[in-house]
C-alpha cells in the first residue's frame, strides 16, 4: 500500500494557494486535468472564481475558488475547512503563493521585511498547519511548497528578504517532514528558477531577457514544467520522499561561470 492509499487522481482533494495566475495556476491546470479536484486560493475572492471557472471550462476538470489572504491566521483554517465540506478530505496542499517586491538592503524597512516573512514564510507555515486536522482525518497527506533557487541555492541583490524567506521555507519543510512523517504526511518542496509568470512580467522585458539569457536550456520556464514537478511530488510514485527539494530551473544554477555554458551555447 502506498502513502496516499492507493487512490486515482480524481479521488484526491488538492488546494493550491496562489492559484489565480503564474505557477499557482499552473499546478491547479495539471491537478485539474487528472481529475482531482481543486480548492485553488487568492486574496481576491471574485477573481479566485472567475479563474476556476475558466479551468473548468479548460480542463473540464473540478475546480473552485476562494479568497484568502495569507497575512491573515484564520484564513487557510476556513478554507481547508472548505475543502473538506466540498470534497469530503483534505490529500494534497500546495503551499504556492508568495511575493517578490524588490528592495534594496538600504531601503528596507521593517514592514518590507514583515510583509515578505508574512506571505511567504509565515503564510506557507500556517497553511500546512491549517490543513493538518483534515490530512490526519484522510490518513495521509502531501505538501508541496513553492519555494525558489533564490535563497537556498542563489542570491539576488534586490532581493534579500525574499531569499531569507525561500530559504526559511525549507528549515521549516525539513522539521514538518520528520514531525509529520509518523501521520504518513510528506513535505516537500520546488524550486523554481526563472519562471514566466505575470509577477516575473512585472521586473519588465529587460529582466526577463537577462534572465532567459541565463538558463543553459535557453528559455523561462513555464507554469506547467513547475506544476509537472508539483504533481510529481505528490504522486503516488513519490510515496518514499520526504523533506527534500526539487530544482526547476533549466540548468540556471548548474554552471559555476557564465564561461562553463555560454562559449558551447554559442558556438555549438
Ligand atoms: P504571481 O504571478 O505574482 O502570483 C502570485 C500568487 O500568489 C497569486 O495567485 C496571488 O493572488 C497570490 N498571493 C499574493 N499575495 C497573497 C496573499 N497575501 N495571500 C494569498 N495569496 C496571495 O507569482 P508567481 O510568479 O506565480 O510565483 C508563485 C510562487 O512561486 C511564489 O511563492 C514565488 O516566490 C515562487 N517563485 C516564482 C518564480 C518565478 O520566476 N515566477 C521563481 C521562483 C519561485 P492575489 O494577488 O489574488 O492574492
Amino acid at each position: 500500500m502506498n502513502d496516499t492509499g492507493g487512490t486515482p487522481w480524481r479521488e484526491r482533494s488538492v488546494i493550491v494557494t496562489g492559484g489565480t495566475r503564474g505557477i499557482g495556476r499552473g499546478i491547479a491546470e495539471q491537478f485539474a486535468r487528472r481529475g482531482a479536484a481543486v480548492l485553488l486560493t487568492g486574496r481576491d475572492r471574485e477573481a479566485a472564481r472567475e479563474v476556476a471557472g475558466a479551468l473548468v471550462r479548460s480542463t473540464g476538470g473540478r475546480v473552485v475558488g476562494a479568497g484568502a489572504d495569507l497575512r491573515d491566521p484564520a484564513a487557510m483554517e476556513e478554507v481547508a475547512a472548505l475543502a473538506e465540506r466540498l470534497h469530503g478530505h483534505v490529500d494534497v496542499l500546495c503551499a504556492n503563493a508568495g511575493i517578490f517586491p524588490e528592495k534594496p538592503l538600504r531601503e528596507m524597512t521593517a514592514a518590507d521585511v514583515d510583509e515578505v516573512l508574512a506571505v511567504n514564510l509565515r503564510g506557507s507555515i500556517l497553511s500546512v498547519r491549517a490543513c493538518l486536522p483534515a490530512m490526519e482525518r484522510a490518513g495521509h497527506g502531501r505538501v508541496v511548497l513553492t519555494s525558489s533557487i533564490t535563497g537556498p541555492t542563489t542570491g539576488y541583490a534586490g532581493w534579500s528578504h525574499y531569499g531569507a524567506s525561500k530559504a526559511g521555507q525549507l528549515g521549516f519543510l525539513r522539521g514538518a517532514a520528520l514531525e509529520l512523517a509518523p501521520l504518513r504526511i510528506t513535505v516537500n518542496a520546488v524550486l523554481p528558477g526563472n519562471v514566466r509568470t505575470e509577477g516575473l512580467e512585472a521586473l519588465g522585458e529587460d529582466y526577463l531577457r537577462r534572465m532567459a539569457a541565463a538558463v543553459p536550456l535557453g528559455r523561462l520556464g513555464s507554469p506547467a514544467d513547475v506544476a509537472h514537478a508539483v504533481c510529481f511530488l505528490a504522486s503516488d510514485e513519490a510515496a518514499f520522499i520526504t523533506g527534500q527539494t526539487l530544482t526547476v530551473d533549466g540548468g540556471q544554477t548548474v554552471p559555476e561561470s557564465l564561461e562553463a555554458f555560454a562559449p558551447a551555447a554559442v558556438s555549438g
